[in-house]
């Protein structure tokens, strides 16, 4: 459903920002782009719903080259895209004539404005807020409320750039747990994050950067293996066991796969004690 093909992409007068990308993207897959600071996500990304035309090479989206002018509106009907700042979002009062924007311009009928800003605020879990001002919600919530705004379009895939960057723990969950159902809901997700922990259980597919290039595309198992540094906490306090001569498995990335490895390691060293006492 999106076919990047040889996309290079360098700013006006500067980087070489994206070398060579070829990636494909299919339907209601969930995956993660991760990579350090300045690799390059934030500018594929861009290049999926045509706010970048490539300088080389072809980006599809559903069938639409996003370098064909007439199509940018349906692509970015298709592709919708939440950022890392929220407050840079908003053109609304109220909650629901923020949300209510984009499908205002797509010219829909009101009913179908009122049903689809209902649906999108239910579904993030702030119905309740709808004649709230943006402002007056909080970094998570406002985090939400963009979500809102683009689930109000119907896009097929949504890209979220970092958008927990700037959340506390427990913001961050909600989002985590929202972009979860939205996925189990049938969306397409590309999430995009400095930070693997966070995204390694629940996403199906890694795609890892290095200076403007993929340098890994596989599941988050081979993705672990395949790296020595920079895995997740979780992933190196179990390494640390392991070392240390427990016997736990040093792949897993989720706390509750991790504490399973640690109850039997637990259990196991309960009966081998048990046994050499009676012994
Ligand atoms: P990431 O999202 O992985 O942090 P970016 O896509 O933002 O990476 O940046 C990739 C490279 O492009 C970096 O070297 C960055 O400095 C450069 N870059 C990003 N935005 C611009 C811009 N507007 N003008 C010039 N260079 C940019």
């Amino acid at each position: 459903m999106i076919h990047i093909n040889n996309l290079s992409y360098r700013y006006t007068g500067g980087t070489l920002a994206l070398d060579s990308v070829n990636m494909s993207i299919n339907k209601g897959e969930f995956v993660a782009l991760i990579g350090k600071n300045g690799c390059g996500k934030t500018t594929l990304v861009r290049h999926l719903n045509a706010l970048l035309i490539p300088t080389d090479g072809s980006v599809s989206v559903f069938g639409m080259d996003t370098k064909d002018t007439p199509k940018v509106w349906n692509i970015r009907q298709a592709v919708g895209m939440v950022f890392q700042n929220p407050q840079n979002q908003f053109v609304g009062t109220t909650l629901e004539e923020d949300v209510a924007f984009g499908p205002e311009n797509l010219a829909l009928p009101q009913n179908e404005i009122r049903k689809r800003v209902d649906m999108a605020l239910r579904e993030v879990g702030l119905l309740e807020y709808k004649t709230r001002a943006p402002k007056t919600l909080s970094g998570g919530q406002m985090q939400r409320a963009a979500i809102a705004g683009v689930l109000a379009m119907e896009p097929e895939c949504i890209v979220f750039d970092e958008v927990t960057s700037m959340l506390d723990p427990e913001s961050r969950k909600m989002i985590l747990d929202t972009i979860r159902q939205l996925h189990h809901n049938g969306k397409t997700i590309i999430y995009v994050t400095q930070r693997i922990g966070e995204i390694l259980p629940f996403a199906g597919r890694i795609i890892s950067m290095d200076n403007g290039r993929i340098e890994f595309m596989g599941t988050p198992r081979e993705y672990l293996a395949s790296v020595k540094s920079h895995v997740p906490a979780i992933t190196s306090l179990m390494r640390k066991l392991k070392a240390k001569g427990f016997d736990v498995r040093d792949d897993v990335f989720a706390v509750d796969d991790a504490f399973l490895e640690i109850t039997k390691a637990c259990m196991k060293g309960y009966e081998e004690e048990r046994n050499t006492d009676n012994g």
